[in-house]
């Protein structure tokens, strides 16, 4: 794909080969485990690397997966992508493919939870060492380098929380030191943040959320800007067993073609809801970088080009049991993990149990609500009679 074409041209024409599959518009998928080979030349240069369009096990990349990721790094303009069976998969290899016994990583605070879990049991177990550091520390990032750092793992905005980062500032100080970057990008997608373009080495995508975006499959995909990175993760993820099924690459890569559209949607009618929101007694404060009001927001003009539907309130001080009158008689705002489907979602939050770096100050219980593609006059709705549930039970 040239480098010159706009994102809603790679979306709806990337890693896709028509003349090469009797003219048929999409891709078929191949289901497979085996490649086979005709002959002992042609085993032997199948094991030589990881060259595009040359297989060996369906394990080790198929047309099928390599579509995904063609199509995700046409979008992304890196070097490579590796795809696995979901996002916390495409954390692990992002987390992993670097560190050694020995060596000292850092991770944003503000962090999805199970990739702290992950951290903390299993790199920890392993002996590298964990340091969170504060989302908001920008180029001060430099004060927490030692000689073993080895990768700044960053996540903007932040699950739960919503801070934006000053990615250029922390890429620019781990770069100059020999530091790597990975950025769990999930929130944006490509669309809304161009990572590399901002200096960072490695994507993390739950592919899960907007790319699948019809909650109908798990998937991760992890990029690399170059290819001696690339080559890592690809190693690492290819030992480690990491792969994806076939059926979830497509409807991943099917959902590509259509995330624009659904993204700028969902940004429309989060936008509206955040703002209604924003006008309710009952809440304190809205944690949503497209608002001007939103502590991040200046950043996130800087660097974003777009937001997503994903965003979070300060409830002011209710009971547990007032927040859960409002959550459990939601019609349309279901409660459930994930999100970036076509549905709307909400959860109740509690972002101060799992920092260790930063302590996180609210004047009340937090709640995350994923804005999906229904009218946004009846998601009001829906949330003016959540509200007036919480208030009846004071
Ligand atoms: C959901 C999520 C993940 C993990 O993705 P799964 O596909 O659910 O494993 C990772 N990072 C962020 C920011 C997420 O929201």
């Amino acid at each position: 794909m040239s480098k010159s074409r706009r994102p809603a041209t790679v979306l709806a024409h990337a890693g896709r080969h028509p003349r090469e599959n009797h003219g048929m518009v999409n891709p078929p998928v191949y289901h497979t485990s085996t490649a086979l080979w005709p002959t002992v030349a042609a085993m032997d240069a199948s094991h030589a690397g990881f060259e595009h369009g040359v297989y060996s096990y369906g394990r080790v990349g198929t047309p099928t997966s390599e579509a995904f990721e063609d199509a995700v790094t046409a979008l992304e303009g890196g070097y490579g992508s590796v795809a696995v069976s979901s996002g916390l998969a495409a954390v692990n290899v992002a987390l992993t493919a670097f560190a050694k016994a020995g060596d000292h990583v850092l991770i944003t605070d503000s962090a999805y939870g199970p990739t702290r879990r992950y951290a903390d049991t299993v790199l920890a177990r392993f002996g590298v060492e964990v340091e969170y550091y504060d989302p908001l520390a920008g180029a001060g990032i430099e004060a927490l380098f030692r000689g073993n750092t080895r990768l700044v793992y960053l996540e903007s905005p932040g699950s739960l929380t919503f801070e934006v980062q000053d990615v250029p500032a922390i890429a620019a100080a781990a770069r100059s030191r020999g530091i790597l970057t990975a950025l769990d990008n999930t929130w944006a997608t490509p669309l809304g943040f161009d990572a590399f373009g901002h200096g960072v080495d490695v994507t993390v995508h739950a592919a899960t959320k907007y790319m699948v975006g019809h909650s109908d499959a798990m998937m991760g995909i992890v990029g690399a800007r170059e290819k001696p990175v690339w080559l890592k993760l690809k190693t690492f993820a290819v030992t480690s067993g990491h792969c994806a099924g076939p059926d979830d690459l497509y409807l991943a890569q099917r959902g590509l073609r259509t995330m624009g559209v659904r993204l700028r949607q969902h940004q429309e009618n989060a936008l509206e809801i955040a703002r209604w929101l924003q006008a309710r007694p009952e809440v304190a404060r809205v944690l949503y970088p497209a608002l001007p009001q939103d502590p991040g927001h200046a950043l996130w003009r800087r660097d974003f080009t777009a937001a997503s539907g994903l965003f979070a309130i300060v409830l002011q001080p209710a009971s547990t049991t007032q927040v859960a009158a409002m959550l459990d008689g939601m019609e349309l705002f279901q409660m459930g993990a994930s999100w970036g489907g076509y549905e709307s979602l909400i959860l109740p939050t509690h972002p101060e149990k799992i920092r260790t770096a930063t302590t996180w100050q609210a004047e009340g219980p937090g709640v995350r609500l994923h804005v999906g593609l229904e009218d946004p006059a009846d998601l009001i709705a829906d949330l003016e009679a959540g509200l007036d549930r919480l208030r009846a039970a004071a």
